[in-house]
């Protein structure tokens, strides 16, 4: 109703930008299919729409060693830091803190025949990776993330 209502009142604008006013306005975990296919690379759509995971040792991350931020391939919120960043020896970017808690949610993940506990982006819901309680200090945490849900970002 809300939405409507708004729209309404910007009646005579061009189909283009009422987009991009609707993308602002529409919140990002109610993006639908079409919207992440166009937007997403093959393999970052089965990885973040579809929860597949990318096969160990051949993402672009889980070697990199420079400085930087580790961001949402879908949505560019910030995720990790290279500092957090530590060798696994998994084929997967491995991480033992998020930069923030709240920029991540956790959900308890019954696939496979195993109970894990599934990190999903908090801003858009995209799925990436998994968190394992074999990490390091100080955390003891494992964040497993798929190298085709992060974007990341050298620190200059
Ligand atoms: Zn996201």
């Amino acid at each position: 109703m809300l939405l409507f209502l708004f729209l309404s009142t910007i009646g005579y604008h061009s189909a283009s930008k009422l987009d991009s006013i609707i993308l602002i306005i529409v919140n990002m975990k109610n993006k639908n299919e079409e919207y992440w296919k166009k937007r997403l690379s093959e393999v970052q759509y089965q990885v973040c729409r579809l929860g597949r995971t990318e096969t160990p040792f051949s993402g672009k991350y889980w070697d990199n060693h420079e400085t930087g931020m580790y961001h949402c391939i879908a949505c560019d919120k910030p995720l990790f830091s290279s500092e957090t960043k530590f060798e696994s020896g998994t084929g997967w970017p491995s991480f033992y803190k998020a930069v923030e808690k709240g920029n991540l949610e956790l959900v308890e993940d019954r696939n496979h025949g195993m109970v894990r506990t599934e990190v999903v982006c908090g801003k858009c819901g995209s799925h990436l990776g998994h968190l394992f309680e074999d990490g390091p200090k100080p955390t003891g945490q494992r964040y497993c993330i798929n190298s085709a849900a992060l974007n990341f970002e050298p620190k200059e």
